[in-house]
């Protein structure tokens, strides 16, 4: 086999395995029809070019996060009304924890800097940080408070933080950094995405808690992300209508490569 049928082997293995996570993904509910289509994208990207390096972090990002999105779920019904998005994932919040990610891969097709694996790896870290500081923080009975002001707030709002939220924050940061670490990053590095992953979760608390639309049902009077609830449109009460979850997550992600940079 030449160098050119080798490649396009694993391209088109790329294009097998994408589409049987996305299927397997739309089945269960952690993708809906827009989402699907772009995690098809991005994942044919990644396993058809970046082979199992690139392909291993965002696997365990994306299982692991799609799980425990499903975990506690009697528990999260309750906060079903106040996030923006539930579990099922959209293409907007695809491209908001995946697009940094997409955006590093295709860099390295064009030109193969060490730095962008990194830089893809941070991405990475700071979604995982985010995702489980929200699925593994509500789990737990705590009364979390608020990031700004430390007051105590209802579980869910945006910028509340934990103790557990916290913690799991920092090791969903730290596992992604490891899954990258058998693939030949230094132990130096790994602290260093590690931290920069988890900063990225703290300034999306920060984000959340400061600047983020939040809005209050003229209903019911609970506070909540979303623009509707009880099928009326909601009051906004504090934070930009245009700053939303997904441009938060985005903005918290690019602060982590930020921090990366600027220790790397
Ligand atoms: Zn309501």
């Amino acid at each position: 086999m030449t160098v050119d049928s080798i490649f396009m082997g694993q391209v088109l293995l790329g294009v097998f395995l994408a589409l049987v996570i996305v299927l397997l993904s739309y089945k269960a509910k952690f993708l809906n029809f827009s989402g699907s289509v772009a995690t098809f994208i991005l994942a044919v990207l990644i396993f058809g070019f970046g082979g199992w390096k690139w392909s291993v972090p965002i696997l365990v990002f994306f299982i692991l996060s799609s799980l425990l999105s499903k975990a506690g779920k009697k528990r999260k019904e309750k906060f079903k009304n106040t996030f923006e998005k539930s579990g099922v994932r959209d293409y907007a919040q695809v491209a908001a924890n995946g697009g940094l990610a997409g955006l590093f891969i295709f860099l390295y097709i064009l030109n193969p800097d060490p730095l962008y694996y990194h830089l893809y790896l941070v991405s990475l870290a700071a979604a995982n940080a985010d995702t489980w500081a929200t699925e593994i923080g509500v789990l737990f009975k705590t009364t979390p408070r608020m990031i700004t002001t430390f007051q105590k707030v209802e579980p869910g709002v945006s910028g509340a933080i934990s103790f557990y939220g916290t913690t799991a924050s920092f090791l969903g940061s730290l596992l992604i950094a490891l899954s990258g670490y058998f693939f030949s990053i230094s132990f130096e590095r790994l602290i260093l995405i590690s931290i920069a992953g988890f900063f990225g979760s703290v300034m999306d608390s920060f984000l959340g808690a400061s600047f983020q639309g939040q809005y209050q049902c003229s209903m019911c009077t609970s506070y909540t992300e979303k623009k509707t609830h009880c099928d009326s449109p909601t009051n906004r009460i504090k934070g930009f209508r245009w700053l939303n979850n997904d441009l938060v997550n985005i903005l918290s992600a690019s602060f982590s490569i930020l921090l990366f940079i600027l220790f790397y």
